[in-house]
């Protein structure tokens, strides 16, 4: 079984883009692909996990999730780094879309994703972790016994003003893969 890390998508590998729906709104940070590279190095399987909740609003366009992911990999690819695997949930309570407005299983903090994941790549949660700008993020990886790390960037520095005490915060992305590699 591998272990692996969790990334959320907009807001922590990505900038926040407020319904990402073109490519032209999708930016890296300056670090983002040093960090999944490195995740990649140290033999964890990097695994995004994304709610999209846009495409139930009638905001993105499901089309679009695979073109968005097409071009993170190719950008990764030639830096030398690779996601493993991409989910997300079209889902949203209150949609527009009737076929994806539900209370489903994989909207994060649900842990949805992460368990097709696990099962999907043999992935051995209670030794993984992820990392992401909300604490729904972190939720949805405590709730399958993963460790969760928040990081400031998107919406992080709202959702640190909740906070919590025994929370691990970084920076970003970069310094959450740093901690990450630094834990037995
Ligand atoms: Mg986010
Ligand atoms: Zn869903």
């Amino acid at each position: 079984m591998r272990r692996a890390v969790f990334l959320d998508r907009d807001g922590t590998l990505l900038e926040e883009a407020n319904y990402l729906s073109e490519l032209r709104g999708l930016v890296f940070f300056p670090y983002t692909v040093a960090a999944v590279r490195l995740l990649n190095q140290s033999g964890f399987a990097v695994v995004v996990v994304t709610n999209q909740g846009g495409i139930a609003r009638g905001i993105v366009k499901e089309a679009f999730i695979a073109e968005a992911h097409a071009f993170i990999d190719e950008k990764l690819a030639q830096g030398g780094a690779r996601i493993d695997a991409y989910y997300y949930c079209p889902h949203h309570p209150e949609g527009a879309i009737a076929a994806f407005s539900n209370d489903c299983e994989c909207r994060k903090p649900k842990p949805g994703q992460l368990l097709q994941a696990a099962a999907d790549l043999d992935l051995d949660l209670p030794r993984s972790f992820v990392v992401g700008d909300r604490w729904t993020d972190v939720d949805a990886g405590e709730a399958v016994g993963a460790r969760g790390v928040l990081v400031r960037t998107g919406h992080g520095r709202e959702s640190e003003r909740q906070s919590r005490p025994s929370a691990v915060v970084a920076d970003n992305l970069i310094e959450a893969v740093a901690w990450i590699l630094r834990q037995p």
